[in-house]
């Protein structure tokens, strides 16, 4: 029983779609990104086009408890999956929020059937944490257009996609940051193998003399990092969403796993310290996921009119640490076996270590919370 999904603030086609979608994700046999991560995340997408889950990453009105949702069940059951599913959100959601008419025509619907797969383009060698200093250059043409220049890296679904949102300098400082979709199959667009410790498509993006139109702009000249920064607020408490996912399989799998082993003449589960090592997983866990429930419901309470910066940094940040803390304790509680190549704890383990870096790394949360807090004139409490 799933007693969190019982609050109010679900509705119950959201509870639906959590009863539907682990039905199905936990039923279906995804592909090893090991022995092809491309085919691996192409697959998967399609699987989740036929199930018809992708309109929910480009949807008007957006919902983020939906997304959350759909993060969480797919992150349960698979790696994969929940990067094929976010990286549509990710990579569309500029376009959702600042595309013409005419982009969000021709690209939406193919986002929404899984047709088109979709890459975020923000992170350099040099620009990382630091996004603004991000040099990969716009430059207009003098035939119309924009000519980019310049390197990505650390770019999901690098090499899967058949469409690049862009960040590129068009002029100078932070307003000199603007936005692009980019045909993957363009000239001068190559793309460099990265593999990391949990396989997913992943790779450099050299952008050389690539020409694209004016159209292919999103937003005005200089809107690029406001995009960069409304679109990753979005997605960051989603982070949060699969982090709980990876964390509550961890966690039902030790639970399994201390109900079975047999020591010193009774089993695991008897155990005090495994039960206080329970008991702490469990608690941390359901915090987490509070704080990312609390943070796409104050999204979608308003529209997605408001600012959640602070709560969605919250909900990243803990629920990415905890997540961590949760996959190293029921490792520890599996044994020997838990560290083994093919072990679901070892796939965990490895699965979880990113996402406390990407989409603004742990640090960066701190700072973003403590900054509003400080900056707020409001105390915690009325009383004061
Ligand atoms: C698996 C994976 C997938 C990714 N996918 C994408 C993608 O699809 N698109 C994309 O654009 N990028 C992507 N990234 C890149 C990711 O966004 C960056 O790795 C992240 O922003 C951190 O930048 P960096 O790696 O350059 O680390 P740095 O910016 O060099 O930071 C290094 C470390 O310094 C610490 N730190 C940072 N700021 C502060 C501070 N102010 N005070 C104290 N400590 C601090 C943090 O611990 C941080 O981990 C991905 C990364 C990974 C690992």
């Amino acid at each position: 029983m799933d007693d969190l999904l019982q609050l109010p603030w679900f509705s119950d086609a959201q509870r639906e779609l959590v009863r539907d979608l682990h039905r199905r994700a936990g039923a279906e046999r995804w592909l090893d990104p090991h022995a092809d991560d491309v085919a691996a995340l192409r697959s998967a997408l399609d699987v989740l086009g036929r199930w018809g889950i992708l309109p929910l990453t480009v949807a008007q009105p957006w919902s983020l408890t939906s997304n959350v949702l759909a993060r969480e069940v797919l992150a349960y059951h698979s790696g994969i999956a929940d990067l094929a599913f976010v990286m549509q959100a990710l990579g569309a959601l500029p376009i959702l929020l600042m595309g013409s008419e005419a982009t969000k025509s021709a690209l939406l619907p193919k986002v929404a059937s899984g047709r088109a797969c979709m890459a975020f383009a923000l992170s350099e060698p040099e620009a990382g944490s630091d996004v603004a200093a991000l040099t990969t250059a716009a430059r207009h043409e003098p035939r119309g257009g924009y000519c980019i220049d310049g390197s990505k890296h650390l770019i999901s679904n690098a090499g899967a996609a058949d469409y690049y949102t862009v960040f590129a300098r068009t002029g100078e400082g932070k307003k000199g940051i603007s936005a692009f979709v980019v045909d993957a199959r363009a000239p001068g667009v190559e793309v460099e193998k990265q593999v990391p410790s949990s396989p997913h498509p992943l790779g450099i993006v050299r952008f050389k003399h690539v020409i694209v139109p004016s159209s292919a702009m999103l937003g005005a000249e200089g809107d690029g990092l406001k995009l960069a920064l409304m679109t990753l607020e979005r997605c960051r408490t989603t982070v949060g969403a699969a982090a709980c996912g990876f964390a509550r399989r961890a966690f039902d799998e030790a639970l399994k796993h201390c109900r079975a082993r047999r020591m010193f003449g009774s089993t695991l589960a008897e155990q005090p310290l495994a039960q206080a090592r329970l008991a702490e997983m469990h608690a941390r866990l359901e915090a987490s996921r509070l704080l990312v429930y609390r943070a796409a419901w104050a999204y979608d309470q308003s529209a997605g009119q408001g600012r959640i910066t602070r709560q969605a940094a919250l909900a990243k940040w803990q629920a990415t640490e905890n997540a961590q803390w949760i996959i190293d304790q029921a490792l520890q509680l599996a044994g020997g076996l838990g560290v083994l190549q093919g072990s679901i704890f070892e796939r965990l383990y490895r699965e979880i270590r990113p996402l406390r870096i990407y989409e603004g790394a742990s640090e960066v949360q701190q700072l973003v919370i403590a900054r509003e807090l400080l900056s707020s004139h409001t105390l915690t409490t009325q009383e004061r």
